[in-house]
């Protein structure tokens, strides 16, 4: 979601003034808003009335309506081409599944069928997002910025991103930056309580740089995970697939704030965000809904831009 608001989605207040802004000015971040645990009534997912949680009759024109499929293109770049994820660890994550979970969640999005659904956004020549996307590498930083400074602003994110890729991740355009808090670590514009990761974009010389914050679910888990327990037995890093996923797809689409979103400012990830469409039990009673790499996860769905638009796990 293209945010402006400070309003938490736990109230069930919604800010309409709010949301039909347009896109914000550069600098402002994408910031993904808590869920209410229904995915329907949040600011994500106001609803329609008629069961539909995503605001709009499918297979009706929906934003400025110029695709018919929900969605609308603003003119803005998209990623092209295959986009690496790089990963940036701060905190504590020692003897934590979670660097294995997550990294082999980034080493099998690329090419599956879910990520799939972002080649059918494309720029203003009609170059598609490609489904190619690749694990980089990833960065530890052990609290560069303090141990006694455990609650981070959005610039600290932005000042880890720079430090790391100072320190030795590569500078890339064609990238995605995530800054993975440990559980210990709070974000003080409102992670918890007004979103579970957010995605935004800055210059970090010579290039744009596209980076995102996602932190350990398990702070929070009754806010930002589906469920306690999960596929791969660590709630807090399951959690954070599903966001991370959200925020890729948004990177990968509307790398600038400028490119596909819908008439209430959501991007694609947003339209669907919090829901899974049919799901698995695994035998540890857990939900899941797809396997990537052999790994059963739990990850929200996307939005299709095709075919009048809808939520979907795969294209
Ligand atoms: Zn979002």
């Amino acid at each position: 979601m293209k945010t402006g608001w400070s309003i938490s989605a736990l109230t069930g207040a919604v800010a309409v003034g709010m949301i039909m802004l347009p896109a914000l000015a550069p600098g402002d971040s994408e910031k993904e808003i808590k869920p209410n645990g229904k995915g329907i009534g949040t600011l994500f997912n106001p609803g329609n009335g008629n069961g539909n949680p995503n605001g709009q009759a499918k297979g009706k024109p929906g934003g400025g309506g110029t695709t018919g499929n929900g969605i609308s293109y603003h003119g803005g770049p998209v990623m092209l081409g295959t986009n690496h994820i790089y990963y940036i660890w701060y905190g504590n994550w020692s003897n934590n599944s979670a660097v294995q979970i997550l990294t082999d969640f980034a080493k099998n999005i690329g090419g599956s069928p879910y990520f799939n659904i972002n080649t059918t956004y494309y720029d203003g020549s009609n170059a598609r997002v490609s489904n190619s996307v690749t694990f980089g590498s990833s960065f530890f930083d052990s609290y560069s910025l303090g141990t006694g400074h455990t609650s981070l602003s959005d610039a600290d994110i932005r000042t880890i991103v720079t430090n790391a890729i100072t320190s030795g991740l590569p500078n890339e355009p064609n990238a995605a930056y995530f800054v993975l808090t440990s559980q210990d670590v709070a974000e003080s514009s409102g992670f918890c309580t007004q979103y579970c990761g957010w995605h935004t974009y800055g210059t970090i010389a010579p290039n744009n740089i596209k980076y995102a914050f996602v932190g350990n679910a398990d702070r929070c888990p009754s806010a930002c995970a589906a469920q306690t327990t999960s596929p791969n037995n660590n709630a807090g890093a399951d959690a954070m697939a599903s966001v991370i996923a959200h925020e890729l797809e948004e990177m990968v689409t509307d790398p600038n704030l400028n490119a596909w979103f819908d008439g209430r400012g959501a991007e694609n990830a947003d339209k669907c965000a919090w829901t899974w469409g049919t799901t698995l039990t695994a035998s540890n009673g857990s939900k899941y809904n797809m396997t990537l790499g052999g790994l059963n996860f739990l990850i929200q769905q996307n939005w299709v831009n095709a075919s009048g638009g809808y939520c979907a796990k795969s294209f």
